[in-house]
């Protein structure tokens, strides 16, 4: 493509432009192309837009344009970048259509993410648009890779070779950098660089900016893996291996190697020629730990992809994954919606972990559209869990999925011994929250020389400030939330919407000064107990506020495990995946915090998140123990986590789900309707209710007034849905949406399957 080509191209990609009146018919071409006169296609267009369908246009048959290519159309006076989603060949009705106007040269999207686009649309009840819209994500991709020059020696040697020339070839033969650098390397002016050009010592070479990705190394080999693993890493082999759609579940407790077994089902997978593997992992912060057992196991880097990773690297990542070549990638949840062309297999690591639902744009659940993907395009899965979800175990127990289990920790590793404290028996002192029991713990682990955790699910110091004069509550601004105290960063904050501002020095209600007293503990105020307690001790925050960014997170982990920490304070943050050898007390501050709020999977995470921050204690030779602070030691949760019995646990949860025909055995769905003022939003709900079709096996409850009634001065209505397994929920849904017609500040948000319930 020449560069005016390419300028071209992408001022179309980037900006809107006014399309001429009737597109040109043949402008379709790069320049000095020439076409003759022929038949016309009728070409169906989808644009990653919140429309409901393609939209039709021509195009001269001698373009050859075929499903999946990447064009430029335009929409009334706008040109929008889209996808050919249908051609019909040689259309007499083609020629009143508008023309496409321009086809771009990357890779065609393949048909299975085409299919898998149209699948999701219907699935989670949105424009088959806006999920184009996640597949998308690198418009710069379509076009082919920027190049620059640098100049490589040539073997050849120049009439005369001053100093200064010898030095320019030494330095070129280094590496192959540009004219200018090469000057500055070698300390010389430009003029001498370009004699060595000019005599032909130093030739031209066009470098991409996106080279492919290197292959991963087939010929290595992983670690010795133990009996059990062998046989467990035998059996997802095999399931790929035989190709199809297969999903197992991978259950083992923390640190019994499925990360090493699905390594095994990748290596198997990228013997087949083009095969591309998916690895999703619940956190950005967890790739780099990924990303380097890869390395170890494959030679090569895998691509990574996640809303942190750089512009360059997404537009390469995107073009090489949509052209095949990149074979082995590991993402975030958006990685899913990414075109490969020919994957294979897809892990879902920590698949019971809740950040795989995204809520908030298109709200989806990628662990459930991973098994979707995986079907629709004949794929193997493995799903990875220490505590897998109840929804995974019940398909594993039934048959559908393939139980692979991993029943003991790897090595002399030993699970550690779990105790519960009753805080009504064993409280803190008057104005603490760490009963004496886990302080004794941490004492005993610091006398050994060994670290503690110290687990508190929520951020910032206090998540209540209240004046103690006139009882006045900190809220957030239009939104039903306390402001949470962050006392290190001296500021109230909003962990829903994300205002924040400074700690006034008086009541904004009735202005006491200095009237304003904590209330309840986050991990600030833990950790200043802490430290009261251990004031020798090195006490480090683990939570999203003290860790930004991966870079933050990767230093605090190496120090933890480099042994510059003795007692680390985290929130959920420190369960996923992490591997301290040695730390073996953990001390759960407050188990029974998930535990509010009526969620149909409160009991479920509760029990996978603590038992996941206990399973951090002892994961090496040393013994671990992990004393859970609760109010309601009695409740089954409790007690399954004392015993560390998760199939007694999740027998009476599955038991309980099945009686209310609650998910797995039945559906769920929510519709929220937000308006910005009460009336509205209670008018809009109401016409909404009443608009409802009727389904057999299906209950409809609502509206009610949404827990979190008012977001950002958005007033908020809920409804859910309960089906039978055999409704189409997906077509009631869209059913009901199309029956109503509401005013137009009114927003109707659809949540298939689910999670949250505020
Ligand atoms: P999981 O994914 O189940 O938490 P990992 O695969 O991360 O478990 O294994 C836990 C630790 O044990 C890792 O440090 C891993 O390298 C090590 N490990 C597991 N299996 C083996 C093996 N067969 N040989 C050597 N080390 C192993």
């Amino acid at each position: 493509m020449t560069s005016t080509a390419r300028r071209r191209a992408m001022e179309a990609l980037k900006r809107q432009r006014t399309a001429p009146s009737l597109g040109p018919l043949f402008a379709v071409a790069e320049e000095g192309a020439a076409y003759e006169l022929d038949t016309l296609d009728k070409v169906a267009v989808l644009f990653p837009l919140p429309l409901p369908e393609p939209f039709d246009y021509r195009a001269s048959s001698s373009l050859g344009i075929e499903p999946g290519m990447h064009v430029i159309a335009p929409i009334g006076s706008r040109l929008v970048r889209g996808v050919v989603w249908g051609v019909e060949k040689n259309h007499p009705g083609a020629a009143n259509l508008k023309a496409i106007e321009e086809v771009l040269p990357g890779s065609p999207l393949p048909a299975i993410s085409r299919e898998f686009v149209d699948w999701a649309g219907k699935y989670l009840v949105r424009p088959p648009g806006d999920l184009l819209r996640m597949v998308a994500r690198s418009p710069e991709a379509l076009l082919p890779p920027p190049t620059h020059i640098v100049l490589a020696p040539t073997g050849e040697t120049p009439p005369k070779v001053t100093d200064a020339r010898a030095r320019v070839l030494e330095e070129a033969a280094k590496e192959h950098v540009s004219a200018a650098e090469l000057a500055r390397r070698a300390d010389v002016s430009s003029a001498v660089v370009k004699g060595l050009v000019d005599c032909g010592a130093l030739a031209k070479l066009e470098i991409s900016e996106d080279p492919p990705f290197p292959a991963p190394d087939l010929s290595m080999s992983g670690k010795a893996l133990s009996e059990i693993q062998t046989a467990a890493a035998g059996r997802v082999c095999a399931f790929v291996r035989d190709g199809g759609f297969h999903v197992s579940l991978l259950d083992g407790v923390t640190g019994s190697g499925k990360t090493e077994v699905y390594l095994e089902a990748a290596a198997e997978a990228l013997k087949a020629p083009d095969a591309q593997v998916l690895v999703l992992l619940p956190e950005i912060a967890l790739t780099q730990a990924a990303m380097s057992r890869f390395e170890a196991r494959f030679g090569v880097t895998p691509v990574e992809w996640h809303s942190a990773i750089p512009h360059k690297a997404r537009r390469r990542a995107w073009r090489e994954i949509a052209a095949g070549r990149a074979r082995l990638i590991v993402g975030a949840r958006s990685a899913l919606f990414l075109p490969y062309p020919n994957l294979r297999l897809i892990v879902v690591d920590e698949e019971h972990d809740p950040s795989f639902k995204q809520e908030e744009g298109v709200i989806y659940q990628a662990r459930d559209l991973a098994v979707a993907r995986a079907k629709l395009g004949s794929c193997a899965v493995i799903l990875a869990s220490a505590t897998p979800s109840l929804e995974t175990l019940v398909n594993a127990q039934s048959g559908r999925y393939a139980h692979v289990e991993l029943p003991s920790r790897h090595g002399a590793a030993e699970l550690p011994d779990v105790e519960l404290v009753d805080l009504k028996i064993d409280a803190p002192e008057k104005g603490r929250w760490i009963s004496p029991k886990l302080i004794k713990g941490a004492a005993e682990a610091l006398l050994r020389g060994e670290q503690s955790l110290f687990y508190m699910n929520r951020r910032g110091y206090a998540p209540l400030t209240l004046c103690r004069a006139c009882g006045h509550r900190m809220q957030s601004p239009e939104t039903d939330s306390w402001l949470v105290e962050h006392r290190y960063s001296g500021r109230l904050v909003c962990h829903l919407t994300g205002f924040s501002m400074p700690k006034p020095k008086a009541c904004p209600e009735c202005q006491a000064p200095d009237s304003f007293t904590s209330i309840g503990p986050g991990v600030e105020r833990i950790d200043e107990e802490v430290r009261a307690f251990f004031p020798q001790a090195r006490i480090e925050i683990f939570s999203s506020d003290t860790t930004p960014n991966g870079d933050a997170v990767r230093s605090l982990v190496q120090r933890m495990e480099q042994g510059e920490i003795d007692i680390l304070i985290g929130t959920q943050i420190v369960a996923k995946g992490h591997n301290f050898p040695n730390l073996t007390f953990v001390g759960v501050v407050d188990a029974d915090l998930g535990l509010k709020g009526g969620d149909l999977r409160a009991g479920e995470r509760t029990f996978q998140l603590v038992s996941q921050v206990a399973g951090r204690a002892g994961r090496h030779e040393k013994k671990g123990r992990a004393l859970i602070q609760t109010y309601a030691p009695q409740e089954p949760v409790m007690q399954a986590l004392a015993a560390q019995d998760r199939d007694a646990f999740f027998a009476a949860e599955i038991a309980e789900r099945e009686a209310a025909g609650m998910p797995p055995y039945g559906r769920l769905a929510a519709v929220i309707v937000s308006a910005p003022n009460e009336k509205l939003a209670n008018d809009a709900a109401k016409v909404m209710g009443e608009k409802a079709p009727v389904v057999d096996g299906l209950d409809l409850w609502g509206p009610a007034p949404a827990p979190l009634s008012v977001i950002r001065g958005m007033h908020r209505r809920r409804f859910l849905i309960r089906a039978n397994r055999g409704v189409d929920v997906s077509a009631f849904l869209a059913a009901w949406a199309s029956r109503v017609k509401l005013h137009s500040a009114v927003r109707v948000q659809i949540d298939v399957d689910p999670y949250s319930f505020l």
